[in-house]
């Protein structure tokens, strides 16, 4: 039965509370306040306030009267969760008498809600601005009348902004001491995207940010002389080492690098006898080593270069190694060691190669996109790689034991016995999949024997014993900008003539295509501060960066025309071309790098073919002069996707949005088939839409006949080549061509 309230009285009570409070930054007890007068007001048992917390994408319960008070900070859900997320997400009331038999309802264990059937909730809204949902609910059922709920809204839009202060303050860490840890559980099965293939299972390290700051607090209490400070310099020497020589097995580009920084300091008279004085004035070695490594985090730390002061990292990298060894603290936190399942928010291309070199069974991050670099660097590494929207996956307990598919993109925590049994199988039958890697033949034909040449793309050295191994006919894609990324200084002409001699030398047979520097949007040089924008995927990248630094620009085009001397073709081509006037100002450059080559009488490659990789709309729309002058053209669906849809290609936000069968991208690859085809040009593709097999029909049919993919991707893409037969393949392109609409198109998908 509905009872009734005085609901203007508590409206003035609110407006005063509300006008009190809002700016406060007592923001918890605000809060508190407010749900008691509010459940008082109403005769409910219950009133919370969820907030809504953007960066995790998730309603967070803030407040509750009525609930268990240890709810407060762990319960949160998403907006598709709930009676309360729906609430949320359709921006409405609802009133239930009798909650718990609404399909919707779900239930957190341990915060008391089953006992209470009636349920009425309001969203809290500012403008546009969804803020969060004011929640009553009573022990009986058939408990609250509409009158009640039309309070409750005025209510809610009465504190709306007081409520939205709250939540900023909160989102700015204030409030933090009234906040409770947010330890909810974990999830247990997550399903992401596959951003590099393969199976794993293995204890989780979760990389939260403030997990890996370093304690200069900690209390390293015990005994330790200098004589032991000696012996932990020494292993720790000898661990770095160690790593070096691993890091030149897996990545001869960064060889000797890494961990040089690390070394130097190790050896700095300064910086380790800094150290050593200390501990023969009698300081504790754990406390002189915390102490120096402070003094030079803080110097690091304040540099106004980006570069220098990323060097901070490395200090307490070293200080965390070194402390491990002298205490026996775990020293190794950073990264998660090996066989381990990597959980992270987010990861810099520096962090995927030191968790590569670790050895870490899988990594599943939390934010990105499959196309984004740091994905497409797991590829290269071979580490599997899931990207699953679900910031709750950082609340994963440190050890706990995670499966990764990264086949399917599923992600089970504390894994059952079944699935587990499922995983060994799995594994083993993957190796029997090697060995069909190797059966896999160097040509590919359709059923009717139309030849579809299947080309690799490298993004590192270490990619090329794969491309050999499953036989691809050479590299369509080599991706330059990945040693530059993965180092702490500019390559010199001569280091990356050594680079390009071995990248010819262990290639798979046949044609070689550099792609110039294609540096800027998310592959930042740490080292090269000039480069930072506001709105980077449109700023100065790729060829614009070439050309605004030609010196650069010509010490590459220099170290591969002379790498590449000896080939019968040698084939270079220039990122993100949107003019003419782009295409020839860099041919003009490498033209004259030709000439002075020539002049200097040292050995280089006199006529490489010249290509343009068709990668922005403003390029499709000058194609056919394009295709003119360029020797052979290249289409980089990634960046051509994300610039025709306005789509971030690494933002998980919008990534249901970036669909390479929109009827706009199958025109545009049409169009750019058709070009090429007309001036007897070579039209490739290799974006990542190249590999997969869904698409494989229409890019045959648009008259395409190069594919450049990873070469994990090759033996699948073979066999299925094999089954299609030429003509079925343009009577599908035509009618997906004909399509105006997604629906239409997915259909015939
Ligand atoms: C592309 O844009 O499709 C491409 C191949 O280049 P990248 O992914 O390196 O930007
Ligand atoms: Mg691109």
């Amino acid at each position: 039965m509905a009872r009734s309230r005085d609901h203007l009285g508590l409206l003035c009570d609110v407006g005063e509370l509300a006008a009190r409070l809002a700016g406060s930054s007592d923001i918890q007890s605000f809060l508190d306040q407010l749900v008691r007068m509010i459940a008082r007001h109403l005769l409910s048992n219950v009133c919370s306030i969820y907030l809504y917390d953007e960066d995790a994408g998730e309603l967070v319960l803030r407040a509750t009267c009525g609930l268990a008070p240890d709810s407060v900070g762990r319960v949160r859900l998403k907006p598709e969760e709930g009676l309360t997320g729906k609430v949320f997400r359709e921006q409405r009331a609802i009133c239930e008498q009798h909650a718990s038999l609404n399909p919707d309802f779900k239930g957190f264990n341990g915060i008391n809600e089953e006992l209470y059937e009636s349920f009425m909730a309001v969203p809290v809204c500012k403008g546009m601005e969804k803020i969060g949902v004011l929640v009553a609910q009573r022990e009986e059922k058939n408990s609250f009348a509409q009158d009640d709920v039309k309070a409750l809204r005025a209510i809610a839009s009465q504190v709306a902004s007081a409520i939205e202060n709250a939540r900023m303050l909160i989102s700015l860490g204030l409030g933090e001491s009234a906040r409770p840890a947010p330890v909810v559980e974990p999830p247990t099965r997550v399903r992401g995207d596959v951003a590099s293939r393969g199976l794993a299972c293995g204890p989780a390290a979760v990389l939260d940010p403030a997990g890996r700051k370093l304690s200069f607090t900690a209390d390293y209490s015990g005994n330790y002389s200098l004589a032991d400070f000696e012996l932990a310099l020494e292993k720790t020497e000898n661990q770095l080492a160690a790593l070096q020589e691993k890091a030149g097995e897996r990545l001869p580009e960064s060889a000797s690098l890494i961990f040089d920084a690390h070394l130097m300091m190790l050896k700095d008279s300064a910086f380790v006898g800094g150290m050593r004085k200390r501990i023969e004035n009698g300081e504790s070695p754990p406390a002189a080593v915390l102490a120096l490594g402070r003094h030079y985090i803080d110097l690091l730390s304040a540099n106004p270069h980006a570069y220098i002061r990323e060097k901070a990292h490395d200090v307490e990298d070293l200080l965390r190694r070194l402390l491990g060894n002298l205490t026996g603290a775990e020293s190794e936190l950073d990264v998660g060691g090996e066989g381990c399942v990597v959980i992270a928010r987010d990861l810099y291309p520096s962090e995927m190669l030191k968790i590569a070199l670790a050895n870490v069974g899988a990594i599943v991050l939390v934010n990105g996109g499959v196309t984004s670099h740091v994905a497409i660097l797991a590829r290269s590494l071979r580490v599997p790689m899931v990207i699953a929207d679900d910031a709750s996956l950082l609340l994963v307990l440190e050890h706990a034991p995670v499966l990764v598919d990264a086949e399917t993109g599923e992600v089970l925590i504390n894994p059952p016995e079944e699935a587990l049994r499922s995983f060994r199988e799995r594994q083993a039958a993957r190796e029997t999949l090697d060995a069909v890697a190797e059966e896999t033949e160097r040509k590919s034909f359709t059923k009717d024997g139309t030849q579809v040449k299947l080309l690799a793309n490298i993004n590192l050295l270490s990619d090329l014993e794969l491309a050999s191994r499953v036989k691809a006919e050479g590299i369509g894609l080599y991706r330059s900008e990945f040693p530059f990324l993965i180092r702490d200084v500019m390559p010199s002409e001569e280091e990356q003539f050594v680079l390009y001699g071995k990248l010819l030398e262990n290639r798979p047979e046949g044609t070689v295509t550099f792609r110039t520097l294609d540096l800027g949007s998310d592959k930042l040089l740490s080292y090269f501060d000039e480069v930072r924008e506001e709105n980077p995927a449109l700023g100065l990248r790729s060829i614009r960066f070439s050309l605004k630094y030609p010196d650069a620009f010509r010490q590459q085009l220099r170290a591969i025309l002379r790498a590449g001397c000896e080939l019968p073709e040698l084939r270079i081509m220039f990122p993100l071309v949107a003019s003419l006037e782009d295409f020839r100002q860099a041919r003009e450059i490498l033209r004259q790098c030709i000439e002075e080559l020539r002049v200097e009488e040292t050995e280089c490659h006199q006529s490489p073919l010249v290509g343009v990789m068709i990668e922005v709309p403003a390029a499709v729309a000058l194609v056919d002069a394009l295709a003119d002058e360029a020797d052979f053209l290249c289409i980089g669906t990634n960046d051509l996707i994300q610039y025709l849809l306005a789509v971030d290609r690494g933002n998980e936000k919008v990534a249901g949005y970036f669909l390479p069968h929109h009827p706009a991208v199958l025109r545009t690859l049409k169009r750019v088939a058709e070009a090429g085809l007309a001036h007897g040009r070579e039209v490739s593709v290799c974006g990542e839409m190249a590999h997969e097999e869904k698409y494989l029909k229409f890019l045959l049919g648009a008259g395409i006949r190069t594919l450049s993919i990873d070469s994990q991707y090759r033996p699948a893409l073979q066999k299925k080549i094999s089954t299609l037969e030429l003509a079925e393949c343009q009577r599908t392109a035509e009618l997906m061509l004909e399509q105006k609409t997604l629906a239409g198109v997915e259909e015939l998908l």
